[in-house]
């Protein structure tokens, strides 16, 4: 899956994702990524978050929505994204033959990002300023 969330000069949040799904997969198996607070949420007025890795069990705890709420609730997007996985590792005791990451950012512009597993990249671009400051960038994994 590749999610995207953007907030624009204003502070609006947008947020996309694409995925080719399961490796496998049962014909007519529905992911998380169509669905809209399991792969993806954004509320303009919190923030947005975006998942990937194994989607039923980001189904399961409408996992995108969940890091909207608990940013709703005061924690930051790092705090929430390891929160969300946490969660879903809590309920998947003893297993660890798949893999859960959500990126999140909130309405301030802040990131985060969180998987326990090897594997998952996040990239965060920044345009302060736009023409008299530098672009900057940073991969964080
Ligand atoms: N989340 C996707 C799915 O379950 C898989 C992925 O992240 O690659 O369909």
């Amino acid at each position: 899956t590749i999610g995207m969330l953007a907030i624009d000069a204003n502070g609006n949040i947008s947020g996309a994702c694409t995925t080719s799904g399961m490796g496998y997969k049962m014909a007519g198996r529905v992911g998380d990524s169509p669905i809209i607070g399991a792969g993806l949420f954004v509320d303009n007025e919190i923030g947005g978050a975006t998942a990937t890795g194994m989607g039923e069990e980001v189904v399961r705890t409408v996992g995108s929505f969940l890091i909207v709420e608990l940013m709703r609730q005061g924690k930051s997007p790092q705090e929430a994204c390891e929160e969300g996985v946490k969660r879903i590792m809590e309920k998947n005791k003893g297993r660890d033959d798949f893999q859960i990451g959500f990126i999140a950012v909130n309405k301030k512009g802040e990131t985060g990002s969180y998987c326990i597993h090897p594997g998952f990249t996040y990239r965060s671009y920044s345009e302060v300023g736009h023409i008299n400051n530098p672009s900057e960038s940073y991969i964080k994994s």
